[in-house]
């Protein structure tokens, strides 16, 4: 790949990547919440986000919807954050997952 290998999503590997995950149907599931999206509602989420040292390789992508998208970008955040006061902080995207399934469990 590119030097864009980590960083931004590119807007055709977004395409392509896209392309794949909805090939032959019209919802695929939110990687987090498991609701159905239409294209038009998908994000493509990092599974490890770029800021955290994730790829841009599909293996390291996942469709999400606008809520699971961006709370986890918000924890994601967060460990960055925490990182950058000095802090060793793991990060395992499994576990973030599951936190971000049991806040959408409570929130239902
Ligand atoms: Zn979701």
């Amino acid at each position: 790949m590119s030097k864009n290998y980590r960083g931004k999503l590119g807007r055709l590997a977004r395409a392509e990547f896209l392309r794949r995950a909805f090939a032959g149907r019209r919802r695929a599931p939110c990687a987090i919440c498991g609701a159905p999206l239409h294209v038009d509602e998908a994000t493509v989420d990092h599974v490890l986000a770029s800021a955290l040292g994730g790829s841009n390789a599909f293996a390291n992508l996942q469709l999400a919807c606008a809520r699971c998208a961006s709370r986890k970008s918000a924890l994601e955040a967060g460990i960055c954050n925490r990182r950058s006061k000095g802090h060793r902080v793991e990060v395992d995207p499994a576990k973030l997952v599951a936190i971000l399934r049991r806040d959408v469990a409570r929130s239902a």
